[in-house]
């Protein structure tokens, strides 16, 4: 599958060309792609001169537009369901890039290339979502005589923009909606691990996508202005920081927007909430993949009577959680985070903290870009000060917090800038209920962990992490605009 797409190098160390919208070239330089397990090289990614991202664009917004129009609906499922099974037949090498590229815990990379695939064969029920609307005149004197249809129409040229994270399920999380809905799209996947990326563009141009109808733009983030500049693109939709995405809006102009940002989820524990249950799902949420998700839990605000059990309980669980090669042992849950620049923003952070008073529960440690877990108890009067409450902290760091009662709680969750999740915990619905109807997120889950899978829930926040909605259906309507066509029958 992958054969035609990389060379080895003089050092045997393998040279990946981009896609430029049907065509498979090396870039005039190559950007080294380093593990984060051990900063080993373990590829040269070609990147793009100026005249060969003009190229990309300029095909798939004058070829690809008209491709993709020609292609019906039918046919883009069918390429869907094609390329899923080519996934399965690459299972191995997309799981094995996961791990080395991104340093994941192999049961991570499994589920998101598992993830993926299933993405790729819920298009056939997702394309369903792509109807319009029939609007009767009858409402208004003014209309009494018209009807109008309204259609849903692609924006035409999408840019997706992804983050290292989940750089192969983000991907595909917009570019297999952006096509299925008849959008044409570029692809800049995140330059610290674009492996997985190049592999799912060949798949999908194997699996007999137009191939003029999407292009890799692999460019460092800082080249992007121009791209994100460019009027022929109708629509970007960006996952990454806060900061990336308010700076690319800026640029921008007018376009449409689908921004998810960053995240500040807090699990708020109420007094009659199963301990053992909530202890063990917020130190699964604060550790799987050594917190490097935006939906991880950062803050827990514990009910009086329950902190110190919560507290001990939450203690005991982080004991045996500590970062680990997930080349060497294959149950890691924490591995290395993505590099060294990344763990020593979270020494900052953490300093930052125990500076402004807050108390480690646990010792922090790190060896290179390896964290282990960090819990800090905190007054409720001091978080505003704090880097770790205000910033957007990429790592397994939690800050513990102690309230009176849900009201408290849910002022300190609404004083924060993000809001894309949080979690209740409570066996009384209907307290767990009250809660979630006043906080300001995107998805609240009770007695559960924030976790999105392949998006059966639409997903996406509010405030700083973002606007718009992804998910399976949802993804289709951000994806296009509508038309209508009134009809006077005068
Ligand atoms: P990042 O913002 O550094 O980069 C994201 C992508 O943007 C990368 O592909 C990068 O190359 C590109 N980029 C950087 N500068 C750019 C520019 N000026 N113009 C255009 N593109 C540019 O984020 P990251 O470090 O890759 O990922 C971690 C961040 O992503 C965290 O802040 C996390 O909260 C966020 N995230 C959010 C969600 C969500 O759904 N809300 C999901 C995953 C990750």
């Amino acid at each position: 599958i992958f054969d035609g797409i990389y060379r080895p190098g003089e050092d045997g160390i393998p040279e990946f060309k981009a896609y430029v919208a049907g065509q498979w070239v090396f870039g005039e330089s190559f950007s080294e792609v380093k593990s984060p397990i051990d900063g080993r090289i373990i590829a040269r990614v070609s990147r793009l001169s100026r005249d060969q991202v003009e190229e990309a664009l300029a095909r798939v917004y004058e070829k690809g537009r008209e491709e993709i129009r020609n292609y019906p609906g039918e046919k883009r499922v069918q390429s869907f369901l094609k390329a899923a099974g080519l996934m399965r037949e690459a299972f191995e090498d997309f799981v094995n890039v996961l791990i080395l590229d991104a340093g994941k815990p192999k049961s991570n990379a499994v589920g998101e290339t598992k993830a993926t695939i299933e993405r790729l064969e819920k298009t056939t029920f997702e394309s369903r979502r792509m109807l319009g609307d029939y609007v009767p005149g009858d409402w208004s004197e003014e209309t009494l005589e018209s009807e109008g249809i309204v259609k849903r129409e692609p924006y035409g040229l999408i840019l997706a923009i992804s983050p290292f994270n989940y750089p192969l399920f983000i991907s595909a999380a917009k570019v297999v909606p952006a096509l299925l809905s008849g959008n044409t799209v570029l692809l800049k996947p995140a330059s610290a691990d674009p492996l997985a990326a190049i592999m799912f563009v060949r798949v999908l141009e194997l699996a007999g996508f137009p191939k003029e109808s999407f292009a890799l733009l692999t460019i460092p983030g800082s080249f992007m202005d121009d791209v994100v500049k460019d009027r022929r693109i109708r629509a970007i939709t960006f996952t990454g920081s806060t900061e990336v995405g308010e700076h690319i809006i800026r640029t921008g102009g007018i376009k449409a927007y689908h921004l998810e940002l960053g995240g500040k989820d807090p699990a708020i524990v109420l007094d009659d909430a199963n301990l053992e249950l909530a202890s063990e799902k917020i130190v699964k949420g604060m550790v799987s993949f050594s917190g490097q998700r935006c939906d991880a839990i950062r803050l827990i605000l514990a009910q009086e009577k329950i902190y110190e059990d919560l507290k001990a309980r939450i203690l005991e669980k982080l004991k045996g959680m500590e970062p680990r090669n997930p080349l060497e042992d294959e149950n890691a849950v924490m591995g290395p985070l993505i590099d060294e620049s990344s763990a020593e923003y979270i020494e900052e952070v953490y300093k930052d903290a125990v500076e402004k008073g807050a108390r480690p529960l646990t010792e922090f440690r790190r060896k290179g870009n390896y964290v282990w877990p960090i819990l800090l108890e905190v007054s409720k009067e001091k978080i505003k000060d704090l880097r770790a409450f205000n910033e957007d902290v990429f790592g397994s760091m939690a800050l513990l917090i102690k309230v009176k009662d849900e009201d408290e709680a849910i002022e300190i969750a609404k004083s924060s800038r993000f809001g894309l999740d949080a979690s209740v915990f409570s066996e009384c619905e209907r307290r767990a209920r009250k809660v979630a109807r006043k906080l300001e997120v995107g998805s609240v889950f009770i007695n559960e962990y924030p976790r999105h899978g392949i998006g059966y829930y639409p997903f996406g926040g509010m405030k700083d992490s973002g606007v718009g909605r992804e998910g399976i259906g949802y993804s289709v309507e951000q994806f296009t605009t509508t038309k209508t066509i009134v009809h006077n029958f005068k």
